[in-house]
């Protein structure tokens, strides 16, 4: 079986539902979260995150709690990428329940399923230290990106 790739990793319908978690997720939270895809990850994962994190220009929301769920399709590595804003707040451990219950999703291909439930689960989490605020802006895209 040929591996899909980051493009034609989602179908349609499981893209419109990610984001809508996202958009689910970020009523309850001023954190900004995104989901990005792409085929081949260089080097080290988290470092390699914290670039895509840069370029998709996450670190510019105003209390710098953004969250990139950074997803490497065929080399099968996964990292979630939290702004200074939310490290300066939380343990260091603070994502780890939430990636592990992913993971248990991913090793049974439920890869859709589990960005649902990881972005619940981290909005949730966000929610204690960045509740939503009245005039809150959607300061990064809610879609799926790709490279
Ligand atoms: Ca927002
Ligand atoms: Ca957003």
């Amino acid at each position: 079986m040929v591996e899909k790739k980051a493009k034609d990793f989602f179908t349609e319908e499981e893209r419109f539902a990610i984001r809508d978690a996202i958009v689910a997720a970020e009523k309850h939270t001023s954190g900004e979260i995104r989901v990005h895809v792409e085929n081949h990850c260089k080097g080290d994962a988290f470092e390699h995150a914290e670039k895509v994190f840069g370029k998709l220009r996450m670190h510019e929301t105003a209390e710098r709690n953004g969250v990139l769920f950074y997803l490497a399709v065929l080399d099968r590595t996964f990292v979630i990428y939290g702004d200074a804003g939310i490290h300066a707040k939380v343990p260091p451990d603070f994502w780890d329940t939430i990636r592990d219950h992913m993971l248990s999703h991913f090793r049974e291909k439920r890869f859709s399923q589990g960005l649902c439930e990881g972005i619940k689960l981290a909005g949730d989490k966000l929610q204690e230290h960045f509740p939503h605020q009245k005039d809150d802006k959607d300061e990064l895209s809610n879609d799926v990106s790709f490279s």
